[in-house]
């Protein structure tokens, strides 16, 4: 029977090989194994490719998040809006500068966060938005953008699932006041290990954050700010390098599955995703919604079809922030979405066959 698995990084691996690895054992045998001219290179070639002014290479995609929080002077006492139903590293993020998340309901037709949930959680004592692109998608940064002025606060992107996505025909990565990346290896621009990046147009935030990243040093043994270690490998930023000029391409063939499932899954009984009309999403996950999850995941995994749950728990349910005291009926939207959710293989090297067998099931067991 046909094997569909949910994420082939064995492939993607190959494909890239002949020209990465030649570049990686140049990188191991320099001698030179923290930030540097790869490091800086990456940054460069990455800022370009997000129309952003600067990138700041970390070590991985909460990093990022607590970073852009940090430089922005968020920290004890201060509250930040954060999804309802996004990866717990969002909320993390905000927790670890001692700052209080507070939850924002989502679009359940995006699945994203909007203004209009902005506004209505909105309270003394909030200094920023995290808006997280989920899945892919970009949320609405025009009005996301509007509000968190009108309200003064301050946005953070979550972009570590959008790598590649447009909202009105421009690349995410500086609509806000920072963007913040995860390269972690499932990611659409994955490495091998994890890594992540921030993007801005505020040269003075890449600043800060570079300081931040590296000790709070600009200097080797002279520390301006109480910083972190928190740096993206020249190895890595070597195999990002040459991911980054396939990326697009891969985007590509990620979008010409969705639409094929958007095409023959629609008269199923299957939520499929509804795409906003000004964004173009990067597609990392193709998530659908189920009334009868375990049991149609049951029935593929029969099939030899691999699913994954994005995210089963979200973040206020789990024992980690049992302390918040927040209930289900308190986030209606973001429950009844984690107890439906399910994730269809979607990635650059699953074979037409493979989609044909994943529709095929799936029409035959909804
Ligand atoms: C992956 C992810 C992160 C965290 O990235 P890491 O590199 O694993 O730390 C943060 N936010 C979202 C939405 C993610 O999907």
């Amino acid at each position: 029977m046909m094997q569909v698995p949910f994420l082939d990084l064995k492939a993607a691996y190959d494909e890239l090989a002949p020209q990465t690895e030649p570049e990686m054992l140049e990188s191991l045998r320099s001698g030179w194994y923290i930030l540097g001219p790869q490091v800086a290179q990456f940054e460069q070639q990455f800022a370009a490719y997000c129309e952003a002014d600067h990138a700041i290479g970390v070590a991985n995609g909460l990093d990022a998040l607590r970073l852009a929080l940090v430089a922005l002077d968020i920290g004890a006492g201060d509250k930040v809006l954060v999804p309802s139903n996004t990866y717990i590293a969002t909320w993390l993020a905000v927790s670890q500068c001692g700052a209080i998340p507070v939850p924002v309901e989502p679009d359940p037709a995006t699945h994203n966060i909007t203004a209009e949930g902005i506004q209505q959680a909105m309270q003394t004592g909030v200094k920023a938005v995290i808006a997280v692109h989920l899945y892919g998608q970009p949320a609405d940064m025009t009005a996301i953008c509007a509000t968190a002025e009108a309200l003064g606060i301050r946005v953070i992107e979550d972009a570590a699932q959008a790598h590649g996505a447009r909202w009105k025909g421009k690349r995410i990565g500086a609509m806000g006041d920072v963007a913040c990346w995860s390269f972690y290896p499932g990611k659409n621009l994955g490495a091998l290990g994890d890594g992540g990046a921030l993007t801005t147009n505020c040269p003075d935030l890449a600043d800060q954050l570079r300081l931040l990243r590296n000790y709070g040093s600009r200097e080797k043994y002279k520390n301006d700010v109480p910083g972190f270690n928190s740096r993206l490998d020249p190895v890595q930023a070597c195999f990002l390098s040459v991911k980054l000029q396939v990326l697009d391409d891969w985007n590509t063939r990620r979008a010409q599955i969705a639409e094929r499932y958007l095409q023959d899954l629609q008269d199923t009984d299957l939520i499929l995703p509804h795409i906003a009309q000004d964004a173009q999403s990067a597609w990392h996950l193709f998530v659908v919604r189920h009334k009868e999850r375990s049991r149609f995941a049951a029935d593929l995994e029969s099939a030899g079809i691999q699913t994954l749950v994005h995210y089963p728990i979200p973040p206020h349910a789990q024992a980690a922030y049992a302390s918040l005291g927040l209930a289900d009926a308190d986030l209606p939207i973001a429950s009844e979405l984690a107890q439906q959710v399910i994730s269809l293989p979607i990635g650059p090297h699953l074979s037409q066959e493979q989609v044909s067998h994943v529709i095929e099931a799936a029409r035959r067991y909804s």
